[in-house]
């Protein structure tokens, strides 16, 4: 079994899987001032006293991708940051570790398993607290020197007036559509904004998104996760508008939301650790 973390900013969730299926989910409140301390409890917890034969991490991004370190999570406790999480499980449970970003993560499942199942090129957005983005192509995360930061493409430049974004830029995507920008500009959380109006200026920004990802990567579906699709109904009919509008030189990809529900991380770094196929079988042994 291989023991699987989603470390978030608002929860971490843990479970054991194999055969690209995933058992009982535990999940417990972040921020925590103890993390490795924590993490290790939910790696004992949920494999049930036997070892892992390795541990899959869907991480927030940006992490250093040698030493798996995080580095400055938003949101997260100082003790968080630099910590080499693959280099510290391992240790500790003397198994491999594989650490990768939540978008991709997420991406991969759906790509696989959900919404993209079946095509070539999957982009997958996370729209949540922030918004991430992961490109799956022929089955594979697309990875380049770092890891693709989509949320933080700039849709309305610090010259034309766009508002600041945490990042040190202006006008992000991250800055127009997230659910902490959308607390921000309408002083509601994304949950409780009924305004037809604000919610048709978010799709249209998410639309825009979409249309520069295309223009770009030439997708045949981009799938659409993460907290704020809850209100996917509201924002959607925008979010299409703006892609018929102004995407021209290619045909619209498929635009849909995931499938696979808040599972989909854990599902994802289930599939990355079982592509590399560490599956050595252990037993707990007395500590
Ligand atoms: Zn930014």
């Amino acid at each position: 079994m291989i023991a699987l973390l989603d470390i978030g900013g608002t929860k971490i969730a843990a479970a054991a899987g194999r055969d690209a299926a995933i058992g009982t989910v535990r999940r417990i409140q972040t921020p925590v001032d103890s993390p490795l301390t924590t993490l290790r409890g939910l790696v004992e917890g949920v494999m049930g006293g036997v070892l892992p034969e390795a541990i899959a991490i869907s991480a927030p991004g940006p992490f250093d991708r040698a030493s798996g370190a995080l580095r400055n999570p938003p949101g997260m406790p100082a003790s968080w940051h630099g910590l080499e999480l693959a280099y510290l499980l391992g240790q500790r449970f003397d198994c491999p570790v594989v650490v990768e970003n939540d978008a991709n993560c997420a991406a991969l499942a759906e790509a696989r398993l959900g919404a993209g199942a079946g095509h070539r090129t999957v982009v997958y957005w996370t729209v949540s607290t922030g918004i991430g983005c992961g490109i799956v192509r022929d089955s594979r995360i697309v990875v380049g020197r770092h890891d693709t930061e989509g949320g933080h493409m700039v849709l309305w430049p610090a010259w034309l007036g766009g508002p600041p974004c945490h990042c040190g830029g202006a006008g992000c995507l991250e800055a127009l559509a997230s659910g902490r920008a959308i607390a921000r500009r309408y002083g509601i959380a994304a949950e409780h904004l009924s305004d037809p109006e604000a919610w048709a200026e978010i799709g249209r920004w998410i639309g825009l998104a979409t249309v520069n990802v295309t223009a770009v990567h030439d997708p045949d579906a981009v799938i659409f996760g993460g907290g704020v699709c809850a209100s996917w109904s509201r924002f959607s009919p925008s979010l299409m508008e703006t892609v018929q509008r102004y995407l021209h030189l290619q045909s619209q990809p498929e635009i849909a939301r995931g499938t696979l529900g808040e599972e989909r991380s854990l599902l994802g770094a289930l599939l990355i650790a079982e592509d590399r196929g560490e599956r050595p079988v252990r037993r707990l042994t007395a500590r």
